[in-house]
C-alpha cells in the first residue's frame, strides 16, 4: 500500500533519504549477501533475468545489489528509473518504456520492462527500490507482483532493522554520556555523595569522600556505618537513616563526627528515600562539611560579643564620671530632657536637687586635691546610698551634683534632702566634717528644662547664703528651711 509523501519537496524528500542512507552507512559499493540473496530471488519469482537493489540520494543511484548485468554500480538520479517508484512511494509497473515519454532519452538505456517496489525506513520515507527489468517488453502476473512487492517489504525489514540498531547504539552512547557527565559532576561537588541501602551498606560513593579516607573507589561498598565509625555515632546514623525511611520524605541530619585524629568534624547531611533499577528502597545521601564553617560563625559570634562588651564600655565611659561613676553632665542633660518631657506628658511632678559641697575649696586646699577627690567620692557614695533606685544622681561638675526626681514632689524632695544631710553628717569623714547645700525646684507647668536647673541654682545659692548644710526649695516657700535641725 502506498505511503502517502508528507508535503516535503522533492529536493527536502531527497536530502532526508540521502541523510539517512549515509547515517546507516548504506551508500557503499559494497556486496551485501543479504541484500544479494532477496535480488536473486525477486529475479527468479518475477522471471526476469535483470533485477537489482537501488538507493537514491540526492544526485545518485547505487546498484546496491544486481542481478544479471554488470558495470557502474551508480548512475545520476536524474537517469534512473527507480526514481519514479521512490518519488511515489509505490509500486511502477512499466510494460514497454517506448511508450512512456518519461523514459525518452538517457533514462533507462536499453530497459523495455520495468517494475519497481519501494524501499521504506520505520517513519516510511522511500529510499530506493526493489526492481525487476527486462530489455524487452513484458508482464508480470498477479502472484509475481505480488511477490515482487513482499521481497521489497523484506528488504525494507533489513533496511529498517539497521535503522533500529542504529538508534539503539545512540541511545546508549547517549546514556553513557550521560551517566559520564552524572559521575563528573558527582565527583567534582564540594560533597560527599553516597547511596545506602535499606542495611546500611555503602552501594556507592563518590571521589570526594574516598579522598577524606584514602580509600579506592570501591573499598568500603558493602561496608556499613558500624564497620565504619564507633559504636554510638553508628548507631545514631542508622537511627536516623531508619526515621527517613520510614517517613518516606527526604530529611536533614546534623552530625558532630569524632575523626581518627581526635578532632572534630561538623557534617549536614540530606538524606532522601529512593528507589535503586530493581526497585529496592536506598538512601541518597549528601554530606557537607561544615567544620570551618562553624568554627568561623563561632569566632564571629566571639568577636560580635567583644565588640558589645567593648561598645557597652564605651558608651558607659561616655556617660559616667571617671571618678565618682556617677552619671555625668551629658547623661544628665538628656536625661533631664526625657524627664521634663514625660512630666510636661503625664502631669506628675518632677524634682530637681542641685548639690554643692560646702568650703570644698578649702579641703583641697587644706589636705591637697586626691583628699578632695576622696570626698568627692564619698559624696557619691552616700547619694547612691540615699536616693531611691529610680532617682538619677549625677555629677555636675566640680564638687556639685544633681539628683533628678520624676514623680517626686516638694515635699517628697525635702524628705530626701534631709536624709542626705544627716547622712553626710553621720559619714565618719577622714579629716574633717564635711557639709553639703541643696537647692530644690519642682517643675512648674511651663518651664523649660533651663528653668528648672536655673531655679534649683537659686534656691542653692539660698541654701549657701543661710548658712550651708541645708536645703531650700524654690517653688514651695511654706517649706523653706524645713527640717534643718541637726
Ligand atoms: P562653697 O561652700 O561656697 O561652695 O565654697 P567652695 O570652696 O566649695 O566653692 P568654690 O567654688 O570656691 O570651690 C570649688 C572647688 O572645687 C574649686 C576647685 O578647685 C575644686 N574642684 C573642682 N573639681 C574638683 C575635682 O575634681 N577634684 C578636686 N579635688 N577638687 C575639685
Ligand atoms: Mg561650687
Ligand atoms: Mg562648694
Amino acid at each position: 500500500m502506498p505511503i502517502p509523501q508528507t508535503d516535503m519537496t522533492p529536493l527536502q524528500a531527497a536530502r532526508k533519504r540521502g541523510e539517512i542512507l549515509r547515517q546507516l552507512g548504506l551508500m557503499e559499493e559494497v556486496d551485501e549477501q543479504e541484500f544479494d540473496e532477496l535480488v536473486e530471488l525477486a529475479a527468479a519469482l518475477c522471471g526476469k533475468a535483470l533485477s537489482a537493489m537501488t538507493l537514491l540520494d540526492e544526485e545518485t543511484q547505487l546498484i546496491k545489489a544486481r542481478m544479471g548485468f554488470q558495470g557502474a554500480r551508480t548512475m545520476p538520479v536524474r537517469e534512473s528509473i527507480c526514481q519514479y517508484t521512490v518519488q511515489n512511494n509505490q509500486l511502477l509497473v512499466v510494460e514497454d518504456t517506448v511508450n512512456d515519454e518519461r523514459f525518452r532519452g538517457p533514462v533507462g538505456g536499453s530497459i523495455r520492462f520495468y517494475a519497481g517496489t519501494p524501499l521504506t525506513t520505520l517513519d516510511g520515507t522511500a529510499v530506493g527500490a526493489l526492481c525487476v527489468m527486462d530489455t524487452a517488453p513484458s508482464v508480470l502476473s498477479e502472484q509475481q507482483l505480488r511477490a515482487l512487492q513482499i521481497l521489497g517489504r523484506q528488504l525494507s525489514n533489513r533496511i529498517q532493522l539497521r535503522e533500529r540498531a542504529r538508534s539503539m547504539a545512540d541511545m546508549m552512547s547517549e546514556r553513557e554520556r550521560a551517566r559520564e557527565m552524572f559521575v563528573t559532576i558527582l565527583n567534582n561537588v564540594p560533597a560527599e555523595i553516597y547511596l545506602k541501602d535499606e542495611d546500611g551498606r555503602l552501594r556507592f560513593y563518590n571521589r570526594k569522600l574516598a579522598n577524606r579516607f584514602a580509600i579506592n573507589e570501591a573499598a568500603w561498598l558493602g561496608k556499613t556505618s558500624r564497620d565504619l565509625w564507633d559504636e554510638e555515632t553508628a548507631l545514631r546514623i542508622l537511627q536516623e537513616d531508619r526515621e527517613v525511611f520510614l517517613s518516606g520524605e527526604p530529611q536533614e541530619t546534623f552530625l558532630d563526627l569524632k575523626e581518627a585524629d581526635g578532632k572534630h568534624s561538623y557534617w549536614r547531611t540530606t538524606k532522601a528515600p529512593c528507589q535503586d533499577s530493581n526497585g529496592n528502597p536506598v538512601l541518597a545521601c549528601c554530606s557537607v562539611d561544615l567544620t570551618e564553617q562553624r568554627d568561623r560563625e563561632r569566632q564571629l559570634q566571639e568577636t560580635k560579643e567583644e565588640l558589645e562588651e567593648a561598645n557597652r564600655k564605651l558608651s558607659s565611659l561616655a556617660l559616667t564620671d571617671a571618678l565618682t561613676g556617677l552619671w555625668n553632665r551629658r547623661a544628665f542633660d538628656s536625661r533631664l530632657e526625657t524627664a521634663v518631657i514625660a512630666a510636661q506628658r503625664s502631669k506628675k511632678p518632677l524634682a530637681l536637687m542641685l548639690l554643692d559641697v560646702d568650703h570644698f575649696k578649702r579641703i583641697n586646699d587644706r589636705f591637697g586635691h586626691p583628699c578632695g577627690d576622696e570626698v568627692l567620692r564619698n559624696v557619691a557614695t552616700i547619694l547612691n546610698r540615699t536616693k531611691r533606685a529610680d532617682e538619677v544622681a549625677c555629677r555636675f561638675g566640680g564638687e556639685e551634683f544633681t539628683i533628678l526626681m520624676p514623680g517626686t514632689d516638694a515635699q517628697g524632695a525635702m524628705v530626701l534632702g534631709e536624709r542626705i544631710r544627716k547622712a553626710m553628717h553621720a559619714f565618719e569623714w577622714d579629716k574633717e566634717p564635711i557639709t553639703i547645700s541643696m537647692g530644690i525646684a519642682v517643675w512648674t507647668d511651663g518651664w523649660s528644662s533651663d528653668d528648672l536647673v536655673d531655679n534649683a541654682d537659686a534656691a542653692l545659692y539660698r541654701a549657701k547664703e543661710g548658712g550651708r548644710d541645708r536645703f531650700i526649695c524654690y517653688n514651695c516657700d511654706q517649706f523653706l528651711g524645713a527640717a534643718q535641725g541637726s
